[in-house]
């Protein structure tokens, strides 16, 4: 039962076979089993899992039809704010601090009956691509424990794939949902821009920032984008008018008849994993059996999209951040002899390398003098890279590509390497700047170690990433597939 899927543990719920306690109790014994290995989980508090759950057993008696998400656990990544228990966002800084309020996707699901289960690790303040910024320590991979699980949302990969939990939220400035979902075997959806509210979410890139769901298989991504999406006026960049979409009914198709699919060439290039390549080529051409037609497409500014993001994204990082001045939040040093030192010293104590790194290069590009060269430069690219997307979708209806160039890597393999590491960013970066969905699912195994495929459409129409995926889940059986010692 631990590796079902939220669809089918919702049955099981709602024919009385199980009961959001005896849910809550499965997991958390799993939790206890795992997490020291894993380090997927950096929050956990027992008596209010079991709390929530039996809130909810009481809801389900009470009332004729229980809310959408009644009585399932999710975790969610230590970057959204709860008013129950620590927010840290992986960070020194934020040691100590209390949420004021709940973001407003973790509001969504206690009102739609979710139990939530505890923070889950990540790259401190988001910043990485393998969970090993954090300042709880590196998670681990559950395919491979002396591997890196992806990032940022490692915590919430490694908690899903081990299942630790059935589900978990992550966020995706430059791929952090999608990419390492690709690394452990999952689902990971990065809705449009605008799709969900940001407020309540610790601010990385606002420009870029986007939450969704990591699961263990399409339906379940759908489940929790249909209950976290919609308008909410504490979010200025929440869309009032966003088109609706029947979450559930896109999943139902079953074949890609007529779909045409965009190759574009520069995401299959010299320097990625050979066996990868295979792998998504393989995936691509079932698809085509499947009744798809596959289009070679080029995005051709492509190549400038980490360049791009680099600027951009710590551009936004180093005024986001600016607000950890040890006066509001979090951490503060002792002794400051005055302001400036209070300052200095509280930021030099509380940031890791990785968030400092962000910062300085953030502010160098935004510094004036430099501002025309790097930042404005950058939103130009920006412009284009959008624009290269545009005229895709003119002639296809979604794209397909491999989410990360290579499987996961070891721990500390490119710690040290701050360039390599973006790099890896590589297949995920150009979806952000041009504020698109994208999905990420699996297509196949390399040396025993997971593959993801990423879907990507025009803006608003995640249905059509929904339905393709489900088309090509349904032939295949790699979301089926579980790491053997977790088992
Ligand atoms: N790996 C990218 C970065 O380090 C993306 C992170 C994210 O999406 N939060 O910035």
């Amino acid at each position: 039962m631990p590796f079902s899927s939220l669809e089918t543990l919702k049955q099981r719920l709602d024919q009385r076979e199980v009961s959001a306690q005896d849910l809550a109790k499965l997991y958390l014994d799993r939790i206890d089993a795992h997490n020291t290995l894993l380090n997927a989980f950096v929050h956990i508090d027992h008596d209010h899992v079991m709390a929530q759950a039996k809130a909810s057993d009481d809801y389900r008696a009470a009332h004729d039809t229980p809310r959408p998400l009644e009585g399932l656990p999710i975790a969610v990544k230590d970057i959204f704010c709860t008013q129950d228990g620590p927010t840290r966002c992986c960070s020194k800084i934020l040691e100590g601090f209390d949420a004021p309020y709940d973001a407003h996707v973790i509001t969504r699901l206690k009102e739609a009956g979710a139990v939530l289960v505890g923070k889950t690790n990540m790259d401190e303040f988001a910043m990485g691509s393998s969970t090993e910024t954090s300042a709880f320590g590196p998670c681990r991979n559950p395919w491979d424990t002396d591997r890196i699980p992806g990032g940022s949302s490692g915590g919430s990969a490694a908690a899903v794939a081990a299942a630790l939990t059935p589900a978990a939220l992550g966020t995706d400035t430059g791929g952090s949902i999608r990419q390492p979902a690709a690394l452990c075997g999952l689902t990971g959806l990065k809705p449009t821009y605008g799709r969900i509210s940001r407020r309540g979410i610790i601010a990385f890139a606002s420009s870029l920032d986007q939450a969704g769901p990591m699961t263990s298989c399409v339906k379940d991504s759908a489940m929790l984008t249909a209950v976290m999406s919609g308008h909410d006026a504490g979010d200025s960049t929440s869309v009032m008018d966003a088109p609706t979409i029947d979450w559930l009914g896109a999943c139902d198709q079953r074949d890609m008849k007529g779909l045409r699919i965009g190759k574009p060439k520069e995401y299959f290039i010299e320097g990625m994993d050979a066996d990868v390549r295979a792998t998504i080529e393989n995936a691509l051409k079932q698809c085509e059996a499947l009744g798809a037609e596959i289009v070679d497409i080029s995005l051709p500014h492509t190549e400038s999209a980490v360049a791009a993001y680099y600027v951009i994204a710590p551009s936004e990082a180093s005024a986001n951040l600016s607000r950890y001045d040890g006066v509001r939040f979090g951490q503060r040093c002792d002794n400051p002899e005055d302001l400036n030192d209070l300052y200095m010293r509280s930021r030099d104590e509380g940031f890791g390398n990785e968030v400092k790194r962000r910062i300085l290069t953030g502010t160098f590009a935004l510094s004036s003098g430099y501002y025309d060269a790097y930042y404005i430069k950058a939103q130009r690219v920006r412009t284009l890279i959008r624009q290269d997307f545009l005229e895709a979708f003119e002639k296809v209806d979604l794209i397909a590509t491999p989410t990360s160039p290579i499987t996961a890597f070891a721990l500390g393999e490119k710690a040290d390497d701050p360039l390599t590491m973006y790099l890896s960013d590589i297949f995920t970066i150009a979806v952000n700047l041009a504020g698109l969905p994208a999905l990420s699912q699996p297509c196949g195994f390399v040396n025993g170690l997971p593959v993801g495929m990423q879907w990507i459409a025009p803006a608003w129409q995640e249905d059509c990433l929904l339905g393709a995926a489900s088309a090509y889940e349904s032939a295949t059986t790699w979301h089926q597939q579980h790491p053997e010692a977790f088992q």
